[in-house]
């Protein structure tokens, strides 16, 4: 199959790009689009074949449920239940940061097909505030499941160019709306009543609506649960081992721990760049990608950490060493993504 690219750089190639990609959706394809995440790879989510279709192009284990993307509260009642003890919370919630890249997960109904879910009982949900995503979602008049446009476990896409080398041959269209402005995956909740004032808010994934963001909102639990708790109950799908380049990765938690092998090529993961933090002169690096040249900037680093961590993967050294990256705001989310990019390494 070949998989074509349409820009979005002026209006009218937008017009075209939006109408072809809700063609491809209509005919029960699927189709990688830009989110404000990371780009997702979509079907429409009531077509329970289109959405087999996305699991089989990214080699995605059945057990892991796909997000639906709703365009509004509307559509967000057509697939979920709000149950009663935890309306007032979840509509604050709603008010707050829809459209966002804030991920619900409530109970189901039955229009959702089983494969969506992997055959939970709830579904994930969210509203996207890409421009172009949306525009997708309201002119489909159908909610979108949509998970990152990647092979299963390897590094998610943030541009129409890492689509491509992801998914090309196997998908017949990918909508280049640039790059994505938050870089890291929605943040998913749960939200359980509690007797006492205030509800509690499971943090099932870290993203970029962070634990400061929703506090005032309820008690945070911050607990990541074990991927043999998940499969069975929270989050399926949260696998200790994720967004795995190809290339052997370490975080070194500080510059001491380095292990020098002089026969080995090494390129580094840098948070700010600056030498007094000790790790640029530990060896000669192949390459330093920093993600926030100058005093470190954690939403600016989100924004590059899959793009930066690609580019190392593609350089072809021996391994990648990675700064640790400071676990306040969104900064929480990036170390998550990281150590998971690096449990099958240590
Ligand atoms: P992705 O679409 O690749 O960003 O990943 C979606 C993730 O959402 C899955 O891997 C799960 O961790 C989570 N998820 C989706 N549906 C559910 C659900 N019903 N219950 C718990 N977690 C879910
Ligand atoms: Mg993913």
């Amino acid at each position: 199959m070949e998989t074509v690219i349409l820009g979005t750089g002026n209006s009218q190639e937008m017009r075209i790009a939006i109408d072809q990609a809700v063609d491809q959706l209509e005919r029960g394809s699927i189709v990688g689009l830009p989110t404000e995440t990371v780009y997702g790879l979509a079907a429409d989510a009531l077509n329970a074949d289109a959405c087999a279709t996305i699991f089989e192009a990214k080699e995605r284990p059945s057990f892991d449920p796909l997000i639906v993307h709703v365009s509004g509260e509307k559509m967000l009642n057509n697939v979920a239940e709000i149950p009663d003890e935890i309306a007032d919370v979840t509509y604050d919630l709603i008010k707050e940061f829809w459209p966002g890249a804030l991920t619900f997960i409530l109970p189901k109904k039955e229009i959702v097909p089983d494969i969506v879910t992997s055959g939970l009982q709830t579904v994930a949900v969210r509203r996207s505030k890409n421009k172009i995503f949306s525009e997708i979602v309201n002119s489909l008049e159908s909610p979108i499941a949509a998970p990152s446009a990647n092979r299963f476990g390897s590094i998610s896409p943030t541009s129409a160019a890492a689509v491509f080398t992801e998914l090309s041959g196997k998908i017949p269209l990918i909508i280049d709306g640039g790059a994505c402005s938050e870089g890291v995956e929605s943040t998913i909740i749960k939200i359980e009543p509690s007797q006492k004032k205030k509800p509690l808010i499971k943090i099932l994934r870290p993203g970029p609506i962070t634990p400061e963001m929703l506090k005032k909102f309820g008690k945070i639990d911050k607990h990541q649960h074990s991927s043999e708790e998940s499969s069975s109950l929270t989050s399926p799908g949260q696998l200790d081992s994720h967004y795995a380049p190809n290339t052997p990765l370490k975080i070194l938690n500080s510059p001491e721990e380095f292990d020098f092998n002089p026969s080995k090529k090494y390129a580094l993961l840098s948070y700010r760049g600056q030498k007094k933090d000790g790790y640029l002169e530990l060896c000669d690096w192949t390459h330093i990608e920093t993600l926030s040249p100058g005093s470190g900037k954690l939403p600016e680093a989100a924004v590059r950490f899959f793009f930066s961590l690609r580019k190392l993967d593609e350089l072809g050294v021996d391994e990648i060493i990675s700064e640790p990256i400071p676990e306040r705001g969104i900064g929480f989310a990036i170390m998550d993504r990281l150590k998971r990019a690096s449990y099958q390494f240590s």
